[in-house]
């Protein structure tokens, strides 16, 4: 029997999407070994009834640990503590950062093997087995309810080691744009480095505007690194998979990494004031200029054709 400790980040009473995917995964693997799932909270003052409800998700215990929330080493503690005190073969995380932050250091400290950027999981023999692909994409676990009531909260001591407060949480919060549903929209304006800075992403927001209804804005990672978009946003390999009616790529050079996300889009159109980038070897419609040129005369020509 092995039971998994699946960790949920929570934030602004909700626990996250990737996390609810991550305990539906791991009430799934948990019933093949045939052990449990539980669940793992830390914050101040979790609120009892949004532990319990990981129970509608297959979590069949919900530890509580009382604790900064957000920040990796308090977790650390948390979650060896609760490991260290027996029944748990396996850790399991949704994607995120935070999660290999917590899943590296948890490591260390159990003297554990870790597996990162994992996009699928099976039990096999009594054992889990993960995949990981070289070129592919980092999907979510999907959500799934499995259970109708909810599940027993218990409370979770442990000791905080001193440099677990080291770091402190300043402030937490959105980034602009972080709450669009890029892989929903049926238009997306993907913006790359040729946009030149930050604010060259108006451009490509003026014209999903235009487009309007279900039409948002993306990214490659090239320009999240530089901070100028949002994680959210990122299409690719290491971002988000999307499949839209429309994927229009402004200022994109076409790297394997992002073609990986967007390929199966219906129509590729893209700017690029390159005649030789890859991305024109699998455009429907290539134009090749100045995308600081041909943008506003574009979001023009869409509200023209829409009458707004
Ligand atoms: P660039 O490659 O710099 O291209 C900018 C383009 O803009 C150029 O083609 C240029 O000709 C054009 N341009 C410049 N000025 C203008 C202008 N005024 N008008 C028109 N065109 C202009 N990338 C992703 O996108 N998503 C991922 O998930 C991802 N994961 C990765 C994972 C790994 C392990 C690695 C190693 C890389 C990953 N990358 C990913 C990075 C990827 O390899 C590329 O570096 C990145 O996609 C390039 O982004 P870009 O097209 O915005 O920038």
């Amino acid at each position: 029997m092995a039971n998994i400790l699946v960790y949920a980040l929570h934030y602004d009473g909700a626990i996250n999407k990737n996390s609810l995917g991550a305990v539906s995964e791991g009430a799934k693997l948990a019933a093949e070994l045939g052990g449990e799932a539980h669940a793992i909270l830390l914050g101040e003052n979790v609120p009892q009834d949004l532990a319990a409800s990981l129970g509608k998700y297959g979590a069949k215990k919900v530890l509580v640990a009382e604790g900064p929330e957000g920040l990796a080493q308090p977790l650390v503690d948390a979650m060896a503590a609760a490991i260290s005190a027996g029944g748990y073969s396996y850790a399991l995380f949704g994607g995120g950062l935070l999660g290999f932050e917590i899943g590296a250091g948890l490591a260390a400290r159990l003297n554990a093997g870790v597996v990162m950027e994992v996009t699928a999981v099976r039990a096999e023999g009594g054992e889990l087995i993960a995949a990981r692909p070289i070129i592919g994409r980092l999907n979510a676990f999907e959500i799934k309810e499995s259970g109708d009531a909810d599940a027993p909260v218990e409370q979770l001591s442990f000791e905080l080691s001193p440099h677990a407060s080291q770091a402190t949480m300043i402030t937490r919060g959105e980034q602009r744009g972080a709450d669009v549903d890029i892989e929903g929209a049926d238009v997306l304006i993907a913006g790359g480095r040729g946009l030149g800075k930050a604010e060259g992403f108006e451009l490509a927001e003026e014209l999903a505007k235009a487009f309007g209804g279900n039409s948002a804005v993306a990214a490659t990672r090239a320009v999240v690194d530089a901070g100028w978009y949002p994680y959210a946003a990122q299409i690719g390999q290491t971002g988000k998979t999307v499949a839209p009616k429309l994927y229009l790529a402004a200022g994109i050079s076409g790297a394997i990494q992002h073609k990986v996300g967007m390929q199966a889009s219906e129509n590729i159109v893209a700017i690029n004031k390159d005649a030789n980038a890859p991305i024109f070897e699998f455009s429907d419609l290539g134009i090749v200029g100045d995308l600081n040129k041909i943008l506003p005369k574009l979001t023009e020509a869409v509200k023209a054709k829409k009458g707004s």
